[in-house]
């Protein structure tokens, strides 16, 4: 007997499966009390399938998978009902076996006795004898199946906790979805699917953080079980993983880029609706991108081609569906070589700030600078933002050449206070990445702080798409935040984006730069100096000042004047110079304020 436990304790321990330890349990016990057959169903949410039986016929296991325990369910279903072992000396008799008796019969069998196997209080499995005479137990069977419950109990507690830990590896805590590792198993298996047309769509939540940041992570969690939930009723639970953080994946059968959109579109109807997270009015949004996969391409070319469609759509196409196609690659690897360029000088210190004067179109003084990125090559060549603003769009890139740029900005303007010099504002470009990134205002102020140049002196240049971007008031708060610290917000590259007049009523801006595309078409009969008188008008009403960008002939600064615009900048007055040669602009050619205004700035400075 002690041999025997060993032997099955030792498959317990080898991570045998539970079916072949548990039949050869049976098979042994069998062998030592001849005539009987032994039998174990395992109980799982009220009802048996079986384990073992190795002496009982395949159909007859067949027939008694699946059935609901209960006290007139044979042997075993009483036993599991009850949780006490039943023993039925006369089948053909016995009222238990009423609705079974047809199965075991014909098999040549009078008697069963079966006992509960427990894990803790649950009822597990049953533990039968089969007899091929109308008796009971005897004690030395008894002994035997006690002995074997108890094996029974460790085999089927320890597969339960590996399966417990596989459901674990491949389930999502959060939304109880299939995981990461699962999607990638299952994308595996997609290659292996023998030419079956399948897509893949991938999308990312688009106000997580925001959520996170605003309402806690509780509303966050529940905005992401709010999407996992409402992207399983729109596709099938199996079909929908969640990747981590923001991302979810679907991968479906599709033969045609439109029956993958039909299913994006599903999904970005599902998920719009408003919700409740953790108290809180949230209005979920999805970006997806969706791939198909062509033929001969391995499952890793079509992800990457998904996540190429899904990081053009949050850029340009939030809260849409983006399809890929064969040139949106490229693009990106533009863009990406931009990205990796600026990073690469960032960390190289080859970042540096150069200044364009913003000048009085009457007597051409300077009233202040407007600080443009240049990137100096290892060669030593120096690149204009022009060709690399496009890794802007990165929010990381962005973040950083904003520090450097806020950096380098806010020593120079410390040196020409030093200096005594009459400087009066700089402006510095920002990127909508710059607003998806922590805490612009702490970073901003912090550096101006330190640096000792009160913030009154900073203007910072943000172009209408990014401001009024649509229902983002995320930035509008932020600069509503940031123009009551003191510094001045000028609407860069006006008349470009799709902002009308009206919309200057509405979002507080101190400054308005009119696009060079305006000032190129000043001349009769183009409308642009209609516009641009409208803007100067409305501008002056608000009390917003108004600068004309690239400014290139002195025909052009005239007309301005005479539509009653007083500042400018451009090529006519000085393309963007480096510290030195502004630090001599501002000694020669600064606009020198009435002495009070001078002395004043000079103290707010510490100076
Ligand atoms: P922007 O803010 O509209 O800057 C003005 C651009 O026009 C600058 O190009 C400037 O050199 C150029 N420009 C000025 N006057 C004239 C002119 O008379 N004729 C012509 N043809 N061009 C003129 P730059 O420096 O290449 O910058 C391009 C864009 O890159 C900027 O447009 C701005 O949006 C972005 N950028 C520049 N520096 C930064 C920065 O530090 N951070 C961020 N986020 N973006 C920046
Ligand atoms: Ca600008
Ligand atoms: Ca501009």
């Amino acid at each position: 007997m002690l041999q025997f436990q060993n032997a099955i304790l030792e498959m317990i321990a080898r991570g045998e499966e539970l079916s072949a330890t548990i039949e050869r349990l049976c098979r042994q016990v069998e062998t030592r009390i001849p005539g009987i057959a032994c039998s174990v169903l395992a109980v799982k949410d009220g009802r048996l399938f079986p384990i073992a039986g190795p002496s009982l016929p395949e159909q007859y296991s067949r027939a008694l998978t699946g059935i609901a325990i209960g006290p007139l369910v044979g042997s075993c279903g009483a036993a599991a009902y009850h949780g006490a072992d039943v023993a039925v000396t006369d089948i053909d008799r016995d009222g238990r076996w009423q609705h079974y008796r047809h199965l075991v019969t014909p098999l040549g069998f009078k008697a069963c006795w079966s006992t509960p196997i427990f894990a803790g209080n649950r009822v597990v499995a049953t533990f039968a004898f089969y007899f091929r005479e109308s008796r009971g137990p005897s004690d030395a069977e008894r002994e035997i199946v006690d002995a074997c419950v108890h094996l029974c109990a460790i085999a089927i507690e320890r597969e339960e906790r590996v399966s417990e830990r596989e459901q674990l590896t491949y389930t999502d805590a959060l939304t109880g979805l299939p995981n990461r590792a699962r999607f990638n198993m299952m994308l595996a298996e997609q290659g292996k699917g023998g030419g079956k047309s399948w897509g893949l769509l991938l999308a990312d939540v688009d106000n997580l953080k925001l959520v996170n940041d605003t309402f806690g992570h509780a509303a966050g969690d529940a905005l992401i079980q709010t999407v996992a939930r409402r992207m399983a009723v729109a596709i099938a639970s199996e079909k929908i993983f969640r990747l981590g953080g923001d991302e979810f994946a679907a991968i479906l059968d599709a033969t045609e880029m439109a029956a993958l959109g039909r299913h994006a579109d599903a999904l970005i109807r599902e998920t719009k609706r408003p919700a409740q997270c953790d108290g809180h009015v949230v209005f979920p949004a999805v970006t997806i991108g969706g791939a198909l996969a062509g033929q001969d391409m391995t499952p890793g070319e079509v992800q990457h081609n998904a996540d190429i469609a899904l990081y053009h759509g949050k850029e340009r196409n939030r809260g849409e569906y983006t399809s890929y196609f064969k040139g949106l690659g490229t693009a990106l690897t533009r863009r990406f070589r931009a990205i990796r360029d600026v990073g690469v000088a960032l960390s190289e210190n080859r970042i540096e700030a150069h200044y364009q004067p913003i000048v009085r179109l009457d007597t051409r003084e300077i009233v202040g600078f407007e600080a443009l990125a240049r990137m100096r090559t290892s060669g030593g060549e120096l690149i204009s933002a022009a060709h690399f603003h496009e890794a802007t769009l990165d929010g990381h890139i962005a973040a950083q050449l904003t520090d450097r740029m806020i950096a380098l900005v806010s020593a120079d303007m410390r040196r020409w206070l030093d200096m005594g010099l009459p400087l009066q504002h700089v402006g510095i470009n920002l990127s909508a990445a710059d607003f998806r990134v922590d805490d612009l205002q702490g970073r901003l102020c912090e550096a101006f702080m330190a640096a000792g140049v009160p913030l009154d002196h900073l203007i910072i240049e943000v172009t209408e798409s990014v401001y009024l971007g649509k229902g983002d008031h995320v930035v509008a708060d932020e600069i509503k935040a940031l123009r009551s610290k003191g510094l001045k917000v000028a609407l860069d590259d006006f008349g470009t984006g799709f902002a009308s007049l009206t919309h200057l009523l509405t979002v507080p801006v101190d400054i308005i730069k009119i696009d060079k595309s305006f000032i190129d078409r000043l001349a009769p009969p183009d409308a642009a100096a209609v516009i641009v008188e409208g803007v100067m008008a409305i501008a002056t009403k608000l009390g917003i000042r108004v600068v004309a960008e690239g400014i290139e002939t002195e025909r052009q600064a005239e007309h301005l004047q005479a539509l009653g615009c007083m500042l400018g900048q451009g090529y006519l007055y000085s393309k963007a110079v480096d510290r030195h040669t502004a630090t001599d602009l501002l000694a020669t050619s600064a606009q020198r304020l009435e002495p009070e205004q001078a002395i004043s700035d000079r103290v707010k400075a510490g100076a």
